[in-house]
C-alpha cells in the first residue's frame, strides 16, 4: 500500500522514539503535546487531501520507479506539467492550512539529490545515485515524510567550515568505518524535523577542498541514536495550552521549529550521497534552493489566499465592505500574491530535465520567485492588518468573552454589523492576528523573508543568472556600436 491515510501517519510518527526538548525538559509524546500538535496536522493535511478523489490530480501520480500510485511529496519530477502541479498543490495546502505544511523540504531534497548524485557518480564512478535510489523506492512504497537539512550554524560568517575555532559549526564527518559513517554537527531551523520519517542532511555552502570532510550528504531516520531536537520559541506558543481554541485564531494547524543536533550519528555506507567530493557541494545546494524557492511560490501564495479572505471578511464585519478604498487594498493584496503565483508557475514551465533525467525549474526565475516573497507577504499583511483595524491586536479573551458579569459588555460593545456575533468577529480578527503576529507568523512573514535562504542569496543567483553580456551586446547591437 503506497498511501498512507492521515491516520495512519500520526500513528507512524507516534510510534518513533525522537529525542525532543522543549522548555529545559524531554518531551514524553510529542504527538500529543499542544504546542506542537497543529503542526503535526499541518503534514497530515499532505495525506488526507492525497485520499480525496477531487485532489487526485495535484496530489498523487504514478512513480516511475514502483508503477504504484504514490504522494507527489515523494515524487521525482518528470516533466515540467509535474512542476507546475507541485507548485498548485503547494498553494491548495497553504490554503488548508494557513500554515507551513513542511513535507516540501523533503521533496525538494529528492530533486536536488537525484539529479546530484548521478552528477557525482559520472565523475568519480561512485554508487550514490543507486543509493539514492534505493532511499526514494523505500519513501514512496511507504509513504514516509522525510525532511530535508542544509541549514548549519554557521558561527563566524567569515570563515570557511574548516576555518571554525569550532569544528562542529558545520555538520562533517568525524569518523570513516569500514560500515558507514559517524556524523557531527547540528541544523538550525527546521520546520519538519519533528514530523518526519527520515532526514536528508545536504551541506549549506559551496566547499573547498579542505572542507572535505563537511562536504556530505546522507538520510537517517528521526529516531536514529545520538539525534535530538530542541524546539524553538514562537510568539503565543504557549497560548496553545490555556485551552481557548478562539484565542489561537489558528489552532488546528501551525509549524514549529527545531535545532538539531547530531551528537555522533551513524550513518551505514548505502545511505550515503555525497562524501568529501567538496566541489558537488554548491550544485547540490544551488539545485535544492532553487526547487525550494519555487515552492514558495506556492505555499506562501496560499496562505496569503486566507489572509485575504480573511481581511475581506473582517471588512464585511465591521461594515466597510463597500468603501473604495478598501476594495482598492484587497485588489493590491490579491495583485501581489498571484504576482508570487505567476513566478511559481513560470519557473515551472520553463524547467527543463537534468541529466539524471529528472525536471529542474528555471533557476533564475526561481531566485525572482523567492525574492518577490522576501517582500509582498509584508505588504500584503500591512493591509490585512490596515483593513482589520486595532481591535485584531486589542481584543479581550476568550475567558472575558465567556464570563458571566464581563461576557454582555464584550458582546455589546465589540459588535460589528447587527447581523454578526461578536464572537465571530473576533474569531476573523484572531485568525489575521496569528497570520501576521502569532505563531503562523513565523511561517507566513519571517520564513518570507529567510526560509529557502535570505534575500541576499538569492540575489547573488540573480547576478549569477543574469546574463548580463548577452543584454549589453543587445544594447550595442540596437545602438550601432562597434568596438
Ligand atoms: Fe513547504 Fe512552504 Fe513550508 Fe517550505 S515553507 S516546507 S515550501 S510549506
Ligand atoms: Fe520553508
Amino acid at each position: 500500500m503506497a498511501l498512507m491515510t492521515g491516520e495512519e501517519y500520526i500513528e507512524s510518527i507516534r510510534g518513533m522514539k525522537m529525542q525532543v526538548y522543549m522548555f529545559g525538559k524531554k518531551v514524553e509524546s510529542p504527538v500529543d503535546d499542544p504546542i506542537l500538535r497543529p503542526s503535526l496536522n499541518s503534514v497530515r493535511m499532505t495525506y488526507d487531501l492525497a485520499q480525496m478523489p477531487e485532489y487526485k490530480d495535484l496530489m498523487t501520480t504514478t512513480s516511475p520507479y514502483t508503477g504504484e500510485t504514490v504522494n507527489r511529496f515523494t515524487h521525482v519530477h518528470q516533466s515540467t506539467s509535474d512542476l507546475v502541479k507541485k507548485v498548485k498543490m503547494q498553494r491548495l495546502l497553504g490554503q488548508k492550512t494557513a500554515a507551513c505544511f513542511q513535507r516540501c523540504v523533503g521533496m525538494d531534497a529528492f530533486n536536488a539529490v537525484f539529479a546530484t548524485s548521478y552528477d557525482i557518480d559520472k565523475k568519480y564512478g561512485t554508487s550514490y545515485h543507486e543509493n539514492f535510489k534505493k532511499f526514494l523506492i523505500e519513501c514512496q512504497k511507504k509513504d514516509l515524510t522525510i525532511d530535508g537539512a542544509m541549514t548549519d550554524p554557521k558561527g563566524d560568517r567569515s570563515l570557511s567550515p574548516s576555518q571554525q575555532p569550532d569544528p562542529d559549526l558545520f555538520l562533517r564527518v568525524v569518523e570513516r568505518r569500514p560500515d558507514g559513517i559517524v556524523v557531527r554537527g547540528a541544523k538550525a531551523h527546521q520546520t519538519g524535523m519533528l514530523n518526519s520519517h527520515e532526514v536528508i542532511v545536504m551541506p549549506t555552502i559551496a566547499m573547498r577542498p579542505e572542507d572535505k570532510d563537511y562536504a556530505v550528504s546522507f538520510a537517517v531516520p528521526l529516531d536514529s541514536p545520538g539525534l535530538f531536537m530542541i524546539i524553538g520559541r514562537q510568539s503565543c506558543d504557549t497560548r496553545k495550552c490555556e485551552g481557548s481554541e478562539m484565542d489561537v485564531g489558528n489552532s488546528e494547524f501551525g509549524g514549529v521549529e527545531a535545532l538539531t543536533i547530531f551528537d555522533d550519528v551513524f550513518v551505514p555506507n548505502d545511505r550515503i550521497f555525497l562524501n568529501g567530493e567538496t566541489e558537488f557541494a554548491g550544485v547540490l545546494v544551488e539545485r535544492f534552493a532553487g526547487y525550494h524557492r519555487q515552492s514558495y511560490g506556492g505555499c506562501k501564495v496560499g496562505v496569503g489566499d486566507v489572509l485575504i479572505g480573511a481581511a475581506a471578511v473582517a471588512a464585511e464585519y465591521n461594515g466597510v465592505a463597500k468603501a473604495s478604498h478598501i476594495k482598492d487594498k484587497l485588489i493590491e493584496m490579491t495583485h501581489l500574491n498571484e504576482t508570487l503565483y505567476s513566478c511559481g508557475i513560470a519557473c515551472s514551465a520553463e524547467g527543463s530535465p537534468t541529466e539524471a533525467g529528472n525536471y529542474i525549474i528555471d533557476l533564475l526565475l526561481a531566485n525572482v520567485c523567492k525574492q518577490n516573497v522576501t517582500r509582498f507577504p509584508y505588504e500584503i499583511v500591512r493591509l490585512g492588518e490596515d483593513i482589520a483595524g486595532g481591535l485584531m491586536v486589542t481584543a479581550p479573551s476568550e475567558a472575558d468573552l465567556r464570563d458571566e458579569k464581563l461576557g454582555p459588555y464584550v458582546e455589546k460593545y465589540l459588535k460589528g454589523v447587527g447581523s454578526v456575533s461578536t464572537e465571530n468577529r473576533l474569531r476573523i480578527l484572531r485568525l489575521i492576528e496569528n497570520l501576521s503576529l502569532g505563531t503562523a507568523a513565523v511561517g507566513y512573514r519571517t520564513e518570507s523573508m529567510h526560509g529557502a535562504g535570505s534575500p541576499q542569496a538569492q540575489r547573488i543567483m540573480i547576478a549569477r543568472q543574469s546574463n548580463l553580456e548577452h543584454k549589453k551586446s543587445l544594447a550595442k547591437a540596437i545602438a550601432h556600436i562597434k568596438e
